[in-house]
């Protein structure tokens, strides 16, 4: 048992008897109309939209509750502090919405050098 590189997806494989790929499902026996460059390069191309799109949906996903969490702590304490009790646990708020925020608006910057790569890359 050797491991070969599979000639459709670059994986270094153990091919079964089928001589099909375990890790993209095709066959050894089948020639890729593509050279190995052109995988390697639409491989990166592909990855690269694939963190793009992760850091665009969950970057607004994260600032928006961590908006969220920093108003309701905030609109808590206004509140304790009007009725006079004075209750700590709210200030905890205060810091994990503003931690989320920070989360969040460092995902958005990651999309956006991310995508600025990818054009420059492969937007020509
Ligand atoms: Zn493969």
């Amino acid at each position: 048992m050797s491991l070969t590189e599979c000639s459709h997806c670059i994986t270094k494989i153990v091919f079964p008897d089928s001589g099909i790929c375990p890790a993209c499902g095709k066959s050894k026996f089948e020639l890729p109309g593509k050279s190995r460059e052109e995988i390697l390069v639409e491989q990166e191309k592909d990855e690269l939209e694939r963190h793009i799109s992760y850091y665009k949906r969950r970057g607004p996903q994260i600032l928006i509750s961590g908006i969220l969490i920093t108003t309701a702590a905030i609109a808590l304490i206004i509140l304790t502090i009007i009725s006079g009790v004075f209750i700590i646990w709210w200030y905890g708020g205060v810091l994990a919405g503003a931690a989320l925020i920070g989360k969040g608006y460092s995902q958005i910057r990651n999309a956006r050098e991310l995508q600025f790569m990818y054009d420059k890359k492969f937007r020509k």
